[in-house]
């Protein structure tokens, strides 16, 4: 499984830069991690948007589907050319008018998921773990050809969490504030939350992400690095990340 950072700011996003969307792709499969703004645009540098097929939303704020309407929008256009006839799918939080929201029958629909289950999507099988966030945002792990991918999404650091993400290859946290800030009344982490995390969950690769429009971000890989000497990268535009593959297993 190949993971892309498509957008990795928290919140609003830098210039040319797009917020949270991580694209998976397994052979011809592909899975996009939540549609921030700019993410339907951004993630036509790596796949063209006939062949996005499911979205994962984690929740329903803005910096993490607010491109759900562009994509339904690629859809219904690209099927009345006849491009494609497979509706997109988008999998999210349990809340029937924030579900109704993002689809657009017949072009797109929306399945509701749940913490604690396990849904097969193509060959990625993704569980759910609710996370410390003022709206219910869900966490999510991928496992796919024996790799494990985790991502948080938004929420502040908590014991559930660091065993939720434990051994995975690549761990994609939220790092949305900088060293001295007190993330969980906000419900989100700082970098020395980030590397408790990571201290806990023990990744083969850290990516610290969701980052703060301001500030040097540079700061927070530092400051993490102080604390955990595992591999960690800082997410950017592009960056493309190999989750290994284990025989046996597919
Ligand atoms: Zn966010
Ligand atoms: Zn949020």
């Amino acid at each position: 499984m190949r993971c892309t950072v498509i957008g990795c700011w928290g919140g609003s996003c830098r210039k040319d830069g797009a917020c949270s969307g991580y694209l998976l792709q397994h052979g011809d499969a592909a899975l996009l991690l939540d549609c921030g703004s700019g993410v339907a645009s951004a993630v036509q540098n790596v796949i063209p948007l006939t062949q996005l097929h499911h979205v994962v939303v984690s929740h329903y704020h803005f910096d993490h589907c607010s491109d759900a309407g562009a994509l339904d929008y690629g859809r219904l256009i690209d099927t009345q050319r006849g491009v494609t006839s497979t509706p997109l799918t988008f999998w999210a939080p349990d809340d029937a008018a924030e579900l109704a929201r993002l689809a657009m029958p017949p072009y797109s629909e929306a399945q509701a998921v749940h913490a604690g289950e396990t849904v097969q999507i193509g060959p990625f099988s993704c569980s759910f773990l609710r996370t410390k966030h003022p709206v219910e945002c869900l966490a999510v792990r991928v496992e796919c050809a024996g790799g494990v991918l985790v991502y948080t999404a938004d929420g502040a650091y908590t014991e559930e969490l660091a065993a939720f993400a434990a051994g995975a290859d690549v761990l994609i946290t939220e790092c949305s504030l900088y060293a001295g800030a007190d993330g969980s009344r906000a419900g989100h982490m700082a970098c020395t939350d980030a590397a408790r995390l990571a201290t806990r969950a023990k990744p083969g690769t850290l990516v610290l992400s969701h980052l703060p429009v301001y500030g040097d971000v540079q700061e927070l890989l530092r400051d993490v690095q102080a604390v955990w000497d595992g591999k960690t990268l800082l997410a950017s535009r592009l960056l493309a990340l190999d989750v290994p593959e284990r025989k046996g297993e597919s």
